[in-house]
């Protein structure tokens, strides 16, 4: 496959799973793959028909959703959030970052699900 397909198979298949989940029409609009000139690489999966509610209440499953995801893109799932529509309870995208070394040290100062009103994190791996 190429890496083109891999993302076209990973946006379908998440987004089934999600459907299937939240009982809802949910739609995945875009995946994108990325690489920052930080050093920043991860997938940002841009959401329509998720609501901050069903990050709370079906966390355990979204995360895994997400990691199956990001591995099947190769991304080491270390580090996933969501990022809102500001000031609504409204799930603009779901992302997979492999941060890098600055980037890792700026979130890692912060502590709790929401170090930003636009963020919410699903999982951070801190580093020995
Ligand atoms: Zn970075």
């Amino acid at each position: 496959m190429t890496l083109i397909e891999t993302v076209s198979k990973g946006r379908s298949q998440l987004e089934n799973k999600l459907r299937n989940l939240l009982a809802k029409p949910v739609f995945l609009i875009e995946m994108d793959v990325f690489s920052l000139p930080c050093g920043c690489n991860g997938t940002t999966i841009n959401t329509r028909g998720i609501q901050l509610d069903d990050l709370e209440v079906f966390e355990e499953r979204m995360i895994s959703e997400l990691e199956n995801a990001s591995l099947g893109l190769e991304i080491e799932p270390s580090f996933l959030f969501a990022r809102l529509i500001p000031g609504t309870a409204e799930i603009a995208s779901l992302n997979s970052r492999l941060l890098c070394e600055r980037c890792y040290a700026d979130f890692a100062k912060g502590s709790g699900k929401r170090p930003r009103p636009d963020i919410y994190i699903l999982k951070f791996n801190r580093r020995a």
